[in-house]
């Protein structure tokens, strides 16, 4: 099984409605997944009917139980993320669960035994199906930390499902930025495709991106959405892209089409002939090419 890996280093690039269209495209021997957990929409085109759903623990998280609290503060000189503060009777302490990294130290010290450290679910993850095949997604609660973790729990299971069903590609929908979580995106990948657009910020984020794939030393594309918005600019970073050992494998240009389509829940492909499907069509072909190469 190889697995291709779609990144953007940004938001708003059109990376989900270009998985969405390849996801479209693709054999169906090919299972999805969907890696941006801070802000999945990937479901939002695809509507999957879930088949399994499981809560994500990620990590544990402090609390103090106020009939045992005897208020000695010494939780407050320990804790160095500044999550414990007088409760609201100014009696005993309470823990700001957003502020919490769970540490556990706080615990430790408590003289009293009055904080209780148990793993905390953070989020929930699903096994789907949808009209493309199975989905393997997740939802992190709300201010909750640890998509790192989630990103690489959702990428295990998706493979998982790969082998069970005997499906040999997988296409990860990866997560925005250059942090922890598009780390626990593309380690362990085959290949990568890189979703940008000609804008300086689109360029400069380019520019980091790759930074951080040839850390991975991964097989690498790049795509640009949006193209004809500059022209001047989308030749120069198809320049730099290859200069950095990319390959470009073609442009998008912006359409109206895709935000249509996916008003309706569809992927461009899916909502008929235009300019922006033709292009994904070719860009699709050249990444299979691509991974077909790949030994
Ligand atoms: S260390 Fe324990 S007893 Fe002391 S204030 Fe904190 S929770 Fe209360
Ligand atoms: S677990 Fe760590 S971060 Fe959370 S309240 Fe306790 S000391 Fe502070």
């Amino acid at each position: 099984m190889k697995e291709l890996v779609v990144i953007s280093g940004k938001g708003g690039t059109g990376k989900t409605s270009v998985v969405a269209s390849l996801a479209t495209l693709a054999p169906p021997r090919t299972v999805l997944a969907d890696c941006d957990v801070d802000a999945a929409d990937l479901h939002l085109i695809l509507s999957p009917t879930i088949r399994h759903r499981e809560d994500f623990v990620g990590g544990s998280r402090a609390t103090i139980d106020p009939s045992l609290c005897i208020a000695c503060g010494q939780c407050v000189q320990y804790c160095r993320f500044d999550a414990i503060h007088p409760a609201p009777d100014g009696k005993t302490y309470q823990v700001d669960a957003i502020a919490c990294e769970g540490c556990g130290v706080c615990e430790r010290f408590c003289p009293a035994e009055a904080i209780d450290f148990s793993p905390a679910v953070n989020g929930e993850w699903y096994i789907s199906d949808t009209r493309y095949g199975p989905m393997v997604h997740a939802r992190l609660g709300i201010a909750e930390e640890n998509s790192g973790k989630l990103v690489t729990l959702v990428r295990k299971k998706a493979k998982e499902t790969a082998e069970a069903k005997g499906l040999d590609l997988m296409i990860t929908d990866g997560s925005p930025g250059v942090g922890c979580p598009v780390m626990a995106s593309l380690t362990g990948a085959d290949a990568v495709l890189l979703v940008t657009e000609p804008t300086p910020s689109g360029f400069h984020d380019l520019d980091r991106v790759v930074d951080l794939l040839q850390r991975f030393q991964l097989p690498a594309m790049v795509c640009i959405n949006k193209a004809d918005l500059n022209l001047e600019l989308t030749a120069q970073i198809e320049a730099y892209a290859m200069k950095r050992g990319l390959q470009p494998v073609g442009r998008i240009p912006y359409s109206p089409a895709v935000t249509e389509a996916q008003t309706v829940g569809l992927s461009v492909v899916e909502y008929g002939d235009n300019e922006a499907a033709s292009s994904v069509k070719a860009v699709w072909e050249r990444v299979a090419q691509f991974i077909e190469s790949l030994n």
